[in-house]
């Protein structure tokens, strides 16, 4: 929501050299257009936020995926597709982009980490997007709401925090404001936690992390600024939690396009607009997957977007009169 945006970065961890296409989102839809770019030899980075905070990657059992007869979890499913990608030479980082500029030439992708720059994107994020469920939650937006600990968390400093949700993203962020928040309430629906183990482990050893299972958010409250949340564990009494800050990672049903700006053309109702080749209203930028209004929401679908936005960004880059698939 960008309270502070500290985005002048330089490339960290990745190479600093400019990639052909990156894709941000690594769901099936992400993946599935890496494993094409990659095998066309175009030098391919995947950012994506989370392992389990996409549809496929908290879908408990898939069984309709062609050719994956299943039952599998959705994010073994989604791992298939990665390591396919990687095995052809995507690179793939987990971190939440928070911005783009299309107009810089190579376009920008502003990230955690770094910034990283690209002839050509394609935007893969999905509409896990929040829908502003909890009472409080978009009165404070802005004022002690957050959806990025990432551009917020230091405003936090020695302060008292809820963090809200139940996948890699939830707890990535909440780990991440232990290098600012002095507590950090991590306030989770269900009754085990639900994230990679590696995650969970880190967890367990962050001495300023209170987690509380079967919990659910009630409301989060304050005077023109946050100022706590009423919580209800599950078989218990209501209890008030005084926060100054509450950092929401409930998952919802909007397109995922925060990250944007107004950079590109929507719809009336906010819908990104692409042509038949998923090319946005701006050339050289791709859209594809749940992030699109219309789109049948099913992983092969999502899958089958990638892949058309894969083969148009080959032709893009080269210039080509008509689409052409490597059939290597
Ligand atoms: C509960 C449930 C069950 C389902 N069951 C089935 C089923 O049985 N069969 C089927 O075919 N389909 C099923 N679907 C639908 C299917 O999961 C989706 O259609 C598909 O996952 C869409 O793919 P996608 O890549 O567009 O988006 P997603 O799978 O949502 O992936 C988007 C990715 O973008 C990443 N991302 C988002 N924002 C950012 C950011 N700012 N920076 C970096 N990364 C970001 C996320 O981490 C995520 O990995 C189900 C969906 C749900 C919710």
């Amino acid at each position: 929501m960008g309270m502070d945006l500290n985005l002048g970065l330089s490339n960290l961890g990745v190479g600093s050299d400019t990639y052909d296409v990156i894709i941000i989102g690594g769901g099936p839809a992400g993946a599935s257009a890496a494993i094409y770019t990659a095998r066309a030899d175009l030098k391919t980075l995947v950012i994506d936020k989370g392992l389990t905070a996409g549809a496929l990657g908290i879908t408990e059992k898939i069984s309709n995926y062609p050719g994956v007869p299943g039952p599998i979890s959705g994010a073994e499913l989604v791992e298939i597709m990665r390591g396919q990608a990687e095995s052809f030479g995507a690179e793939f980082i987990t971190d939440k982009v928070v911005g783009v500029d299309f107009d810089s030439d190579p376009k920008m992708v502003m990230a955690g980490t770094g910034t990283f720059h690209a002839h050509t994107v394609i935007l893969a994020t999905g509409s896990m997007g929040r829908t502003n469920s909890v009472p409080g939650e978009a009165e404070f937006l802005g004022r002690g709401v957050s959806y990025c600990a990432t551009c917020d968390g230091a405003f936090f400093r020695d302060r008292v925090v809820a963090v809200i949700g139940n996948n890699d993203e939830a707890l990535e962020e909440a780990l991440f404001l232990t290098k600012f928040a002095r507590r950090i309430h991590l306030i989770v629906p269900t009754p085990r936690l639900k994230a990679r183990e590696p995650l969970i482990r880190e967890m367990e050893t962050a001495p300023q992390i209170e987690v509380r299972l079967s919990t659910r958010l009630k409301e989060i409250f304050g005077d023109g600024r946050v100022e706590g949340v009423r919580i209800h564990p599950r078989g218990g009494e209501e209890e008030i939690l005084e926060v100054e800050g509450a950092f929401v990672y409930l998952q919802g049903g909007q397109p995922i396009t925060d990250y944007l700006g107004a950079q590109l053309e929507t719809a009336p109702d906010g819908c990104l607009l692409v042509d038949e080749e998923m090319q946005t209203s701006i050339p050289g930028v791709f859209a594809v997957g749940d992030l699109l209004c219309a789109h049948i929401k099913q992983a092969v679908i999502a899958a089958a977007d990638g892949v058309k936005a894969a083969i148009a960004v080959d032709k893009y880059l080269n210039k080509r009169e008509k689409l052409q698939i490597d059939w290597g």
